[in-house]
């Protein structure tokens, strides 16, 4: 489906009921930043407080990445960021593959209209959504990758940073990876 308008996919993800999540979601969590953002950070699906919300990364999970943004001189009003599926997965467990199939061209409808430099990639499912493959993500953390025009990179989810001190440190590697990224780009 291609939407005209960035405001015309908000509606039709509005009022979404293409899979089973939208039974027992309180509120759709379609996305926030900077329409024009260079860089675009894609999660998994919506917990439970941002299920409360309408707003994704609102949680601990959240605060934590803006922390991090912050120490590569990000501002979370300077990115977007949103998620695979935009109906929360009932007790956080992964999207299934067909709220995956169903939610996927939402997402990739705000690709197209943000049209980001770099897409960063929190968690596995997230980067196997977005590359079309299975990720590893202990392998695959913090590489960079050009596809079709985007630097995609993988790292760990900021929920699983919270339980595992040594995979925050290895996303604060993968961030500064990205702040080299976006001063050589020219981005920053
Ligand atoms: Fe629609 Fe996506 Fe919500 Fe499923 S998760 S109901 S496809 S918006």
């Amino acid at each position: 489906m291609i939407y005209p308008t960035i405001k015309s996919l908000y509606e039709a993800v509005m009022s979404c009921k293409a899979c089973k999540l939208w039974q027992t979601r309180q509120n759709v969590v379609f996305g926030e930043g900077d329409l024009h953002a260079d860089v675009m950070f894609i999660g998994e699906g919506p917990g439970a407080r941002e299920d409360e919300q309408g707003r994704p990364f609102v949680g601990p999970a959240g605060q934590l990445l803006e922390r991090m943004l912050g120490e590569i001189g990000l501002a979370r009003s300077s990115v977007y960021i949103a998620n695979v599926v935009k109906c929360r997965p009932p007790g956080n467990r992964d999207p299934q593959d067909d709220e995956r199939a169903a939610c996927i061209g939402y997402l990739r409808g705000q690709v197209a209209f943000i049209k980001p430099k770099i897409i960063v990639c929190l968690g596995r499912i997230a980067a196997g959504a977005i590359l079309g493959r299975d990720v590893r993500m202990m392998k695959e953390h913090g590489s960079c990758v050009k596809v079709k025009g985007f630097y995609i990179m993988p790292t760990f989810h900021p929920a699983a940073l919270l339980h595992n001190p040594d995979y925050a440190e290895y996303a604060r590697q993968d961030f500064r990876v990205l702040g080299e990224l976006l001063h050589e780009t020219g981005i920053s």
